[in-house]
This record gives structure tokens, sequence and C-alpha cells, in this order.
């Protein structure tokens, strides 16, 4: 077995060390991350540019580490295909300083590297600690570790990924581990438009999460509830209602396109 730790927030990030020191207790860990902050960069992967991987020291003995110049899907790629012998057997990706609920989690590089991590077809999963500027990833850490240890041993569904939140309470205060589906998370976004000193505009997009708690079994609620999150999350964006409810459409285009 050998682990692969990697996250969006990069290198010198807090929750990548603790959960890499925690993981470690497990077997073989190998960190390989991005070499700076990779936030929002969801399912990016390099194609246009030299990607470069350099052996760093990870400040967690035992741990080999390297920096890229990548994302965190490269990263996953990196480690499968060159970096790691024997290749990863579990990716674990964070532990993200911030949450990754709802309808964030397209945008989010942590999931994209554990969604890499089902594609290269490795039990995988993303764990967030559910507050912007959260600095004790102790408790979190310690999760990542059980949780990995149930996925060496039972794995996952195929093409099955998972997404972990944390709440960011006192660990004596979280009341259980819920399974749940992504809720809705919106945001209060402002464009927030400004001159430049050439006096050309640009512009900052910025903007408060919108909690909506009240979708029982959502991830949002679970964790609002100081429940530990865990949603299930899979490759297939497929619509399958949509299957069923476009049906007409393609016969009307199918018709169309006779004439
Ligand atoms: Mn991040």
């Amino acid at each position: 077995m050998h682990i692969l730790v990697t996250n969006d927030d990069g290198i010198e990030s807090p929750g990548l060390l603790a959960l890499a020191q925690s993981l470690r207790a497990l077997g073989p860990v190998t960190v390989i991350a991005p070499d700076r902050e990779r936030s929002a960069i969801g399912h990016a992967i390099t194609l246009h540019k030299p990607l470069r991987a350099r052996e760093v020291d990870a400040g967690v003995s035992g741990v080999r580490a390297y920096v890229t110049n990548g994302t965190p899907s490269d990263c996953v790629v990196l480690g499968a295909l060159d970096l790691m012998d024997p290749r990863p057997t579990l990716v674990a990706s964070g532990i993200n300083g911030g949450p990754n609920l709802g309808d964030d989690v397209t945008y989010s590089g942590t999931v994209a590297a554990a969604m890499e991590g089902a594609i290269i077809g490795v039990p995988a999963f993303a764990i967030s600690l559910a507050r912007v500027g959260a600095t004790d990833f102790t408790h979190a850490a310690a999760f990542a570790c059980r949780l990995a240890t149930q996925l060496l041993a039972e794995g996952v569904p195929e093409g099955v990924f998972l997404n972990v939140n944390v709440p960011d309470v006192p660990p004596e205060t979280i009341r259980g581990v819920q399974i749940t589906r992504l809720g809705r998370r919106r945001w209060d976004e402002r464009l927030v438009k400004r001159e430049d000193p050439r006096g050309r505009a640009y512009y900052w997009l910025v903007g408060d999460p919108l909690h909506d708690g009240s979708l029982a079994g959502t991830d949002i609620a679970a964790v609002m509830d100081d429940h530990i999150s865990i949603t299930p999350a899979q490759l297939d964006l497929t619509s399958h209602e949509g299957i069923e409810q476009l049906a007409g459409l393609a016969d009307a285009l199918s018709r169309g396109s006779a004439d």
C-alpha cells in the first residue's frame, strides 16, 4: 500500500502537513502538492506547458514529498504515472482550510484531486475543515486516519469518491457522522469593479455564502448540525432523470433534421 496526499492550498498548508502526519501511521505516504494555492482550480490539468516536480523536505519523518507547478489533479496523475512506486492505493486530498459543501464542490481543487483518484481506480477522499481560517486540524486529521483505515480495508464502489467536511467545533461536541447528499450553497455574489492605475477596469468577485441548512440529509445541514458529513460522489455527471424527461426533445430534433 502507498498513500498519496495532496491538496489545493499548496505545499506549505498546515492542513496538508496534518493529513500526511496522521496517515503516516497507516503505512508509506507520499505528498505531492502544488507550489502555491490552487483553491477553486476545479479539475484542471496541465497540458500546454511543462509540468515540473521537485523533491522537498516534507517536514514529516519518513514521508517523501514533491512540490509541483501543477494543479491538484496533476499531482494525482504525477503520483500514479511516475513519482510513486508502488502506485498509490489511496488518494487523500486536504485538509482544506474551509468548507467544500453543496454546489461549491464543482469549483474545488481539493475535491477534484479525489475525483482524479477515482479515475485512476483507487479509493479516494477529499477532506475539509468547514471554517475559513481554521488553524487546528488535529481532530480532522485523526478522523481522516480512521476513514482511510476503513477505505483501505473495504474499498469504495467503482467510480465513487468521498467528499468529507468536518465541522470546526471542539471534538467533544461533534455529534456523529452522516452520509449525505450535496446541498445547495448559494452565494451573495458581488462583482466589485474598479479601475487600475492605467485607467482600465478590473473585477474582483466577492461574496458571502448563503447557508441553506433546511434541507435534511444534505452535507450543509449535517455540518451546521455539528456532524461530520461524508458525501459519496461520482464521475458520471449524467442526469438520469433528464434522459427520460428529454426523450421528446430528441424526437422533435430528429424530425427537424430529416426535413
Ligand atoms: Mn483550498
